[in-house]
């Protein structure tokens, strides 16, 4: 397997007609990389890997995950860290463009689920509309991940009737762009992505709105992953059980009465397992 660190190389490559157009462009496979354990991965997208000869991947697709590909594939890795951009997200979609029409087939790797907060859609009509033509595989979205390997039942039905998967990311503005009143509903659970650099303002933000500050909340931390750890508490003291037992992301916020019967149900899960 070719590891290809600097992506721009490949986007160095003469752009299409200049050196001629071959006949068929290439297909495009989005494969949603599920949240880390390889054993989660679908079996579709386990034979999209081991039949691809060229693979774009995220910085959240599981290295156990890669594993599946084949060995004289090249992968390329086109990042992103919130804070640390290896490719700007145009340039990841010229990119595929340029390489689908180069007549290349590739298979576009992303953690989780590429269509929850994956840019997945972004990419899907770039694609669409460079009349390249693709499949989409779905992953296990994170928030199922922590759900099921942390032992929170996401909608308990005694808890909860809805459950939110919303962002935590900053707009340029520096504010989190959430409806705060909807997410502070009682009887639902609300999971964050990319919310561990504005943890503090999510959490007082619904307290402001409503939820009481003693409301059961959980960060999970690299779900499914070897280093899994699940940290609980409440709204009002979350983020300073973050900083005590220093969380980094990948993490998630997971805010709701089902957050409480997780010691119970991980008391269940360990003794299975042993
Ligand atoms: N498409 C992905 C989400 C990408 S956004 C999916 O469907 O899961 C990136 C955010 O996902 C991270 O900031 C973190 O909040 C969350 N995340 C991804 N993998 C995770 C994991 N293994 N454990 C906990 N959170 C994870």
């Amino acid at each position: 397997m070719s590891f290809i660190e600097d992506a721009r190389w490949f986007t160095a490559t003469p752009a299409p007609g200049a050196t001629g157009m071959p006949a068929t462009p290439g297909r495009v496979t989005l494969v949603g990389a599920g949240p880390g354990d390889p054993e989660l991965l679908t079996l579709r997208a386990v034979k999209a890997l081991r039949g691809a000869r060229l693979v774009l991947y995220d910085h959240l697709v599981g290295k156990e995950v890669l594993r599946y590909v084949a060995e004289d594939a090249d992968l390329i890795y086109v990042g992103k860290e919130s804070s640390h951009h290896t490719l700007p997200q145009e340039s990841i979609i010229d990119l595929m463009v340029r390489l689908a029409r180069s007549g290349r087939n590739l298979v576009r790797l992303k953690g989780g689920d590429g269509f929850i907060f994956g840019r997945g859609g972004e990419e899907a009509l770039a694609l669409a509309e460079a009349g390249i033509s693709f499949d989409v595989v779905p992953g296990i979205t994170a928030a199922q991940g922590a759900g099921a390997c942390a032992g929170i039942p996401l909608t308990h039905r005694d808890h909860a009737a809805t459950l939110v998967f919303a962002t935590g990311h900053l707009r340029g503005d520096n504010e989190v762009a959430l409806d705060w009143e909807a997410l502070a509903r009682p009887h639902q659970t609300v999971v964050i992505y990319m919310g561990m650099g504005t943890l503090p303002v999510i959490c007082d933000q619904l307290m402001r709105h409503g939820l009481p500050a003693s409301m059961p909340a959980a960060l999970v931390e690299q779900a499914s992953l070897p280093g899994q750890r699940c940290i609980t508490g409440t709204l009002q003291d979350l983020p300073q059980l973050a900083q005590q037992h220093r969380v980094r992301p990948p993490a998630l916020i997971v805010v709701g009465e089902v957050v409480a019967l997780q010691p119970r149900l991980m008391r269940g899960m360990q003794a299975t397992v042993m």
